[in-house]
């Protein structure tokens, strides 16, 4: 049952039309970690500089997530970055990019990651997320990774490489355009998966997310919410729901990625509701069981084919 998952770990600092956030912890393998330590222990890739609070790190110990393959370097500076948010809520313009001690990162995968089944390859330069995969000695039951349109403008060749090498790829529709050169969703799937991955997850915000194998196709909803808050993270807590699904049943059919895709999404209307990693914190399984009911009666109809 073990996930491992490598990702950014940083400072944001956000604006959204409902208000702006200092500083404040955020990065993909922190909204991976806080969300599939829900469903299973995780076992965290990452490197943060002196700067990152000790609290941080001690929370996330607390939920059962191994930090061992997290590197702390005492003089270097924490990733960060800022963003800002238009009233849609769906599309954001990255105001700073600092790479900080991501800049130089060489994940070591420690001894005891070894064994991993499930390998969460959350947004990360496309080098690093290849370098973890070439240290594992037996491949995982399931390689997913997690991209985005930064390292398509300045990494292209290595993002393709490292794409070819994973089970399933997950991007928003608009990186999924980017990647591909197709506008029609369906015609960028098509192009994705000859790139190397068996399935592929094109999330689309508020409009849900797709899930893509073959010539077979699953939607799932996005919960209607009268306010997002802050989409900061959803994308990684989407991608921490749905591997910490799979790696809790051990179970990669195509019937169970749709409960995953189910499962992410969830999670992911959760953490839209409060800034950076607040409302992740503080949900418990009464909360999330609610909101899975709420996604079974929203996408559940009945119809008689005559
Ligand atoms: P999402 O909203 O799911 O796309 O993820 C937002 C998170 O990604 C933020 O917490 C950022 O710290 C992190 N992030 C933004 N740009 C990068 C990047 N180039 N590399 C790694 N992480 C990033």
């Amino acid at each position: 049952m073990s996930l491992v998952v490598v990702g950014s770990m940083a400072f944001d600092a956000i604006e959204t039309p409902f208000g702006k956030s200092d500083k404040i912890i955020g990065g993909a393998g922190t909204y991976i970690a806080w969300c599939a330590s829900n469903y299973t222990p995780v076992k965290q890739i990452s490197v943060v500089g002196g700067d990152f609070p000790q609290a941080e790190l001690d929370a996330l110990t607390a939920r059962n997530v191994d930090l061992e393959g997290v590197q702390i370097k005492k003089d270097g500076k924490t990733f960060f970055w800022s963003g800002r948010y238009h009233m849609d809520m769906n599309t954001r313009d990255t105001l700073e990019t600092q790479l900080n001690v991501l800049g130089d990162f060489e994940p070591v995968v420690p001894e005891s990651y070894q064994d991993a089944e499930f390998l969460m390859l959350g947004n990360l330069a496309p080098s690093v997320q290849r370098s973890v995969i070439e240290q594992l000695k037996t491949r995982p039951k399931l390689i997913v990774m997690d991209t985005m349109n930064f390292w398509m403008e300045i990494a292209m060749d290595d993002l393709k490489q490292t794409i070819s090498m994973v089970d399933l790829l997950m991007v928003n529709d608009s990186e999924a355009r980017e990647l591909t050169g197709e506008y029609s969703l369906v015609k960028a799937a098509a192009a994705i998966l000859k790139m190397g991955p068996k399935y592929l997850i094109i999330k689309k915000g508020e409009h849900g997310a797709l899930l893509f194998h073959g010539s077979k196709v699953f939607c799932a909803p996005a919960l209607p919410l009268e306010e997002v808050f802050d989409p900061t993270g959803a994308g990684d807590t989407f991608a921490g729901g749905f591997i910490g699904h799979l790696a809790k049943t051990k179970n990669i059919s195509f019937e169970n990625m749709k409960t995953a895709i189910i499962v992410g999404s969830a999670m992911a209307s959760f953490c839209v509701e409060k800034f950076g990693t607040e409302r992740l914190r503080e949900i418990t399984k009464a909360d999330i069981d609610e909101r899975l009911a709420e996604f079974v009666q929203l996408a559940n109809f009945n119809i008689e084919l005559g």
